[in-house]
């Protein structure tokens, strides 16, 4: 029997690569892509194999471009991002089809329906259609693993780049995945610029003219669950993890031996005749595909069609089981395929909204560096105007410091902006940006750039926390350390604003909020001085989850009970927003939840107890900060 390992998602499609002979990968981490890179780490170690080649890069044009340049010489090269990523490299990518490719490249998007974690529910497969390559929609982890090796042999064979296009069920769910050996492509690498005599637009054309042929093929990818269907009433298309669930659901309910679907996983160019054969059997056609309505747009007739672009579908979101239950079992209903909707079960919707759960926001973890900081902030300029940026600090804005979020790198453009809309009036409020040191390195350094050199003025405090902690704990350029977990060049921020001509730098332990505090005035009066310009303030503070994962935390902090000192005023809950602090609402006193509490202490400057030498710990002295809070 063959090989088999239960793989996550990203795990899968690292194993197809490596199957197909990927010998050259980069990537920015981002949810839901991020586990592709230590996938392919992960089988390299297991199975002793030399000369694979991957790095987290700068940033996602970074990425695309170095893995692009392999592909060029012959490489077999991939690159992985989650979606919004992918528009950090759009100019990459769109340029990239005319230039005829050597070896292959494939690029991976994960898409994040939802969204559970980005800002837009962006679905690459557009990008696809609107930039035409070609795209593969895989439906589960085993189909990623197939499609990921398919995808080269794709892109060698018609010399394009391909899009795998993953979403995050496919990429976080785990399967049992048939394991194949791990290829070495044997090509010597030579890089000419090679001229085919087709115009551009032409070999474009003819090249999607050529893998729509290729689609058509009956193949796994697309395929029809029921050759002879019973009804020709209705009908589903599904693509992606909308097809999985689609699966399950008409399973569940005995629906499957008289609901024909027609599973699609090559979005792009779209094997048009197996499609629109498909459709023209049936009265309705239903199609389920997340998030946009890749298919359904690529339709002439859409007549017959129910789909997410005439709304019969919510636009948005996820289609889960409950959405396909409203909208498509009344329509059985009506063709008299079912006798009965399912009634609602009244007592359990019932006991559902007498249950009062609290809506729980995120927020930053007991004990992060990036309270301290804002913390700091708050209380030195609670008026100033606050552009953020993207990361954990995003949730910044819980503590009221972060009023713009855009894209990465936009504090830094936000914060000129303000500045020199303001001082166009003849005004200067405060400005005090924050950016994340990941984030400074992927997107800030030419804007910072552009802000000294046209003499803006702010304060751009940057958040070092040594890791990309929301995407995983991958290390930052400022700790040189590489993707294969050895020593680099570590590149110091210090240095990069010394080079970008910044005047003013100060680093600071974020913890030490008294002297973040006076940091972020004096920056504030640097950046109205005379010879003002932009004030930066390195914030230090290492990660507390990566350093609890390093073992570089120490016991907690002895506590008095809380009980005894607080007085409920509540003024450590309202300005220091740290899950560990809990409001009893029967004692009306703040109690410290001890199994979340790293014994920071830092909340000790929120509590006005602690200024009367009283407060919630009976140390004024941690493990953390090795002096005594100051008296105010
Ligand atoms: S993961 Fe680290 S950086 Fe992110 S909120 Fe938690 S402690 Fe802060
Ligand atoms: S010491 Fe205070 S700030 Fe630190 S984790 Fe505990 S409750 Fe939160």
């Amino acid at each position: 029997m063959k090989q088999q390992e239960i793989l996550l998602g990203n795990f899968a499609i690292a194993r197809g690569l490596l199957e197909a002979g990927c010998s050259f990968f980069a990537a920015y981490p981002g949810t839901p892509s991020s586990e592709i890179l230590p996938g392919l780490a992960y089988f390299k170690e297991k199975e002793k194999k030399k000369n694979i080649y991957f790095e987290w890069s700068t940033n996602e044009k970074v990425a695309f471009e170095v893995a692009f340049g392999a592909a060029l010489t012959g490489k077999r090269a991939a690159i992985a991002m989650k979606q919004v990523g992918l528009n950090v490299a759009f100019e990459s990518l769109l340029h990239s089809r005319s230039i005829p490719l050597r070896g292959g490249f494939v690029v991976i998007s994960a898409d994040d329906p939802g969204p559970q974690s980005s800002q837009t529910e962006q679905d690459t497969r557009q990008l696809g259609i609107f930039y035409q390559l070609p795209v593969l929609d895989p439906a589960n982890p085993r189909e990623a693993r197939e499609m990921a090796r398919y995808s080269f042999d794709l892109s060698e064979k018609f010399r394009i780049p391909v899009l795998l296009r993953t979403t995050h069920r496919v990429s976080h769910a785990r399967q049992n995945v048939p394991l194949g050996p791990i290829r070495s492509v044997r090509k010597a690498t030579r890089f000419s610029i090679e001229a085919d005599g087709i115009p551009y637009g032409d070999r474009i054309t003819r090249t999607l003219k050529s893998i729509e042929k290729e689609f058509e093929k009956e193949s796994n990818f697309n395929r029809v669950s029921l050759k002879y269907p019973p009804q020709k009433k209705v009908g589903i298309i599904a693509a992606g993890v909308s097809y999985a669930i689609a699966k399950d659901f008409l399973d569940d309910r005995g629906l499957s031996t008289s609901i024909p679907v027609l599973k699609i996983g090559t979005v792009h160019p779209l094997p048009r005749e197996k499609v629109e054969g498909f459709i023209n059997q049936f009265e309705t056609i239903f199609i389920f595909e997340e998030t946009d309505a890749a298919i359904e747009i690529q339709l002439q007739d859409k007549e017959r069609i129910f789909g997410r672009w005439n709304g019969i579908i919510p636009s948005e979101g996820e289609i889960g089981p409950e959405v396909m239950a409203r909208v498509f079992l009344p329509h059985l209903h009506h063709l008299k395929l079912i006798k009965d909707l399912p009634v609602e079960d009244a007592e359990l919707q019932q006991a559902l909204q007498s249950m009062k759960i609290p809506p729980r926001p995120p927020r930053l973890c007991p004990g992060c560096g990036h309270r301290a900081a804002f913390f700091a902030i708050r209380q030195a300029f609670p008026e100033a105007l606050f552009p953020g940026d993207i990361g954990c600090y995003t949730l910044g804005v819980n503590m009221r410091v972060v009023d713009t979020c855009l894209d990465m790198g936009s504090s830094v453009n936000f914060a000129a902006g303000f500045y020199q809309a303001f001082h166009q009036d003849g005004k200067q409020p405060p400005v005090i940006a924050t950016i994340g040191d990941s984030t400074f390195f992927h997107a800030g350094l030419s804007s910072l750039l552009a802000a000294v050199k046209s003499g803006k003025r702010f304060v751009l405090i940057i958040l070092d926390n040594e890791v990309v902690a929301m995407t995983g704990m991958q290390p930052t350029p400022g700790t040189g350390i590489t993707a294969k977990k050895e020593q680099g060049n570590a590149i110091s921020i210090r240095g990069m604003l010394e080079a970008l001509g910044v005047p003013f730098i100060r680093e600071v332990d974020a913890y030490r909020v008294d002297e973040m505090i006076s940091a972020i005035c004096q920056g504030v009066e640097f950046t109205k001085a005379p010879e003002g310009s932009v004030a930066a303030i390195i914030a230090k503070r290492e990660c507390i989850i990566h350093a609890q994962s390093q073992g570089r935390v120490q016991p907690l902090l002895n506590r008095v009970e809380a009980t005894k000192t607080c007085t409920g005023c509540r003024a450590c809950i309202n300005s220091f927003d740290c899950p560990a602090l809990i409001w009893n609402p029967e004692r009306k006193k703040v109690e410290i939840d001890e199994t979340i509490c790293v014994g920071c202490g830092i909340c000790l400057y929120a509590c006005p107890q602690n200024r009367s030498g009283a407060g919630l710990f009976s140390l004024q002295q941690t493990y953390f900060l090795e002096h005594p809070i100051p008296s105010p």
